[in-house]
């Protein structure tokens, strides 16, 4: 399966620097096609000017988060179908960033999924143990859980895409081991037999850290089908090398 390599720009990026990054990109690949499918989500003002700077390169757009409802009385947030709307093709749910800042739950996180997957997106569905949990020995019960609480029901490949991302190496500069990395990944994959259609093709990102230099082994790894990137998405150069990392 091709692999994916998505960049999300978290709250970062002013009109012009978001549309001078993506244009970047957008250049880079259009002059040399990457092995891996590209992926850009910044923040919902961006969308618009990132999608018509990355028209014609073969790099998607994404989303980082949408509402569960289609549309209504819910001052600020964003639905599946405006995002459609906007040029999205993925959707982010679940980060633990929402989970942490927004309290949301995998119930939560399923109904997002569910309505992107009905608005016509790939919904990005986010999983990881906290520190706490890690050392405690559940990293592989604490992901299982949330994948069953997250995940609607026998999604295909084109519909969900998992990024397991242990939330303490998010941002921190640590990422586990090659060994803990298949471990988790293999335990998603026979977690999917159970919760997914097309199992083996739905594609499980690692996040958490993944930098020019930890790339190539990270994306290696069996499983492992591209990776979801924060900081470094925000650097061209970085971003590209993880990209050209696939291959
Ligand atoms: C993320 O928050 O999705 C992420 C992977 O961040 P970073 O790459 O900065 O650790």
């Amino acid at each position: 399966m091709r692999k994916l390599v998505a960049g999300n720009w978290k709250m970062n990026g002013l009109r012009v620097e978001g549309a001078a990054l993506a244009r970047d990109i957008a250049a880079r690949a259009k002059a040399a096609p990457p092995v891996a499918e590209i992926v850009l989500c910044p923040p919902a003002t961006l969308l618009v000017p990132v999608g018509e700077a990355i028209a014609g390169s073969g790099v998607a757009l994404g989303a980082q988060d949408c509402h569960p409802e289609g549309k209504g009385a819910h001052t600020g947030d964003i639905s599946a179908p405006m995002l459609k709307d906007a040029g999205c093709s993925y959707v982010i749910v679940g980060h633990s960033e929402r989970r942490q800042d927004h309290n949301e739950g995998d119930a939560v996180v399923r109904a997002k999924a569910a309505a992107a997957v009905a608005a016509g997106l790939c919904a990005i569905v986010c999983v990881g143990e906290t520190a706490a949990e890690r050392d405690s020995g559940r990293t592989e019960a604490v992901v299982v859980r949330q994948l069953r609480g997250s995940l609607p029901p026998k999604l295909t490949a084109g519909q969900l895409v998992v990024a397991y991302e242990p939330v303490w190496a998010i941002g921190s500069g640590k990422t586990p081991t090659p060994h803990d990395v298949a471990a988790v990944h293999g335990r998603i994959r026979d977690a999917l037999r159970e919760l997914a259609a097309e199992s083996a093709a739905v594609r499980i990102l690692y996040g958490g850290s993944v930098k020019p230099a930890n790339a190539r082994a990270l994306l290696s790894i069996a499983d492992v089908d591209g990776a979801l990137v924060g900081g470094a998405s925000l650097v061209v150069a970085d971003f590209w090398a993880i990209a050209r990392g696939c291959g």
